[in-house]
């Protein structure tokens, strides 16, 4: 955002209550690598350069990246700028923050749509000999207590880190609600490189068909390993890990598994094949002529009668993790555009309640990789050129080639 207002010569300064790449830094756990190829992460003005254009950035690499990137942009940062409360003020908006307060005409929250990871209510009837934590919290699998570990939620977090502790030893077994199968590659591609080529990655906001359903959709059961390896509930199960249905309850010890594993699986099946499909109709459409032959994965694989129900204790669980999916924080926000479920009210990233307030970085915000670093350039720009219109700033500025 800060390179496209600069773009527009509009004043501005960016606040950050840490470092640069502040999130990499400090909420993510230490082996993840991008599930998004490296030539995907473009930032305005900014490609992939390197030799190595299909590998995947591990977490030092993907700070050095985005610090690279301050480097070339040279934000008007403030770090070490945590944002205390945004209220409306007369000619705009008022921020206070640790260092001061600043008075402004438009803000845009760009502070993530993934600050807190969730942890749903029937977690408090966990007993109390298990260890709980989130992925925020998690850091490798020899931190666990020794013995089995239960991963609630098989989106990218939960599909990533039951393969992560399945490989280390200790026994994982997954409790899968809806979820998005996907592969790492098809036909010789990755998976990415058809999501972006097809157009699915530009799909607006606007243009879908169902957008709450669109913005709540678990994120593609993928990761970025050398091995370009698939963590797709087929091959969960062929490492070890035990499979059973959406975590419904817990009473006396004992875990309550929905029955709709069968029926979960077969939908997201469906909906992989439905996908392909789509690529290669795509593909035969436009001539793609150097992929391989189309073919379909073997349906997911699942007992005949999944266990309704795990005592802890016998089933020697130790260790819960919580990967039940993350959700933005706005308790500074004096603001009133957020709903019952705390979500901001926006359209597509206009906060339209508050004219001057945007929103940046949340799933399918304008377009399906809104929530990607690739998705992040396309929205800012958008909004930047609405932010200009707020502000009535017309005229263009020495910078005006970059637009
Ligand atoms: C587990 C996980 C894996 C992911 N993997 C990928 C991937 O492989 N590829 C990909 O493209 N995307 C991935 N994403 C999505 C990725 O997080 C976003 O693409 C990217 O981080 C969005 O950048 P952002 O600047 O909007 O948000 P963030 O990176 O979260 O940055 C928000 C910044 O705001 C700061 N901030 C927050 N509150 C305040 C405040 N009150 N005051 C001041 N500063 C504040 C934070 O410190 C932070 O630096 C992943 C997300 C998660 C949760």
């Amino acid at each position: 955002m800060s390179w496209w207002l600069a773009a527009r010569s509009i004043d501005h300064v960016v606040l950050e209550r840490g470092e640069v790449a502040n999130t990499w830094r400090t909420e993510r756990w230490p082996s993840l690598t991008l599930l998004t190829p490296n030539w995907q992460s473009r930032l305005p003005g900014f490609g992939y350069e390197g030799d190595d254009p299909d590998g995947f950035r591990t977490l030092p690499e993907t700070i050095a990246f985005l610090e690279r990137y301050a480097g070339l942009v040279s934000p008007p940062l403030r770090t070490h700028c945590r944002v205390t409360s945004v209220r409306r003020a007369a000619d705009g908006y008022e921020v206070a923050t640790a260092q001061g307060t600043w008075q402004c005409k438009a803000v845009v929250l760009a502070t993530g749509g993934f600050n807190h990871a969730q942890r749903p209510k029937l977690s408090e009837a966990v007993p109390s000999g298990i260890a709980q934590l989130t992925p925020v919290q998690y850091r490798n699998p020899g931190s666990l207590e020794p013995g089995g570990v239960l991963v609630v939620g098989a989106a990218a977090t939960g599909a990533q880190l039951a393969d992560e502790i399945q490989r280390s030893g200790r026994p994982v077994t997954l409790a899968v609600g809806e979820h998005v199968r996907a592969s790492r590659t098809y036909r010789g591609k990755d998976m990415q490189w058809w999501m972006d080529a097809t157009g699915l990655n530009d799909e607006r906001y606007d243009e879908v068909e169902n957008l709450t359903r669109a913005r709540s959709l678990p994120s593609f059961q993928l990761a970025g390993y050398p091995d370009r390896r698939n963590i797709d509930l087929n091959a969960l199960t062929s490492l070890g890990v035990k499979l059973v249905g959406r975590l419904a309850g817990i009473r006396d010890g004992k875990a309550q598994f929905s029955g709709s594993l069968r029926n979960v699986c077969e939908l997201a099946d469906l909906k992989l094949n439905r996908l392909l499909n789509r690529i290669d109709q795509w593909a035969a459409e436009n001539g793609v002529s150097n992929a391989d032959p189309a073919h379909r994965p073997e349906p997911t694989r699942v007992e005949a009668s999944p266990p309704l129900g795990l005592d802890f204790e016998r089933a020697g669980i130790r260790t819960i993790v919580w990967a039940t999916g993350f959700r933005p924080d706005y308790s500074w926000l004096e603001v009133p555009v957020l709903d019952p479920k705390g979500n901001i009210r926006h359209d597509g990233g206009v906060v339209s309640e508050a004219p001057g307030l945007y929103v940046l970085g949340l799933t399918f915000l304008r377009r399906r990789k809104s929530s990607l670093i690739d998705g992040v350039g396309d929205d800012a720009r958008d909004l930047s050129a609405h932010l200009a219109a707020h502000l009535g700033a017309t005229r263009l500025g020495k910078a005006a080639g970059r637009l």
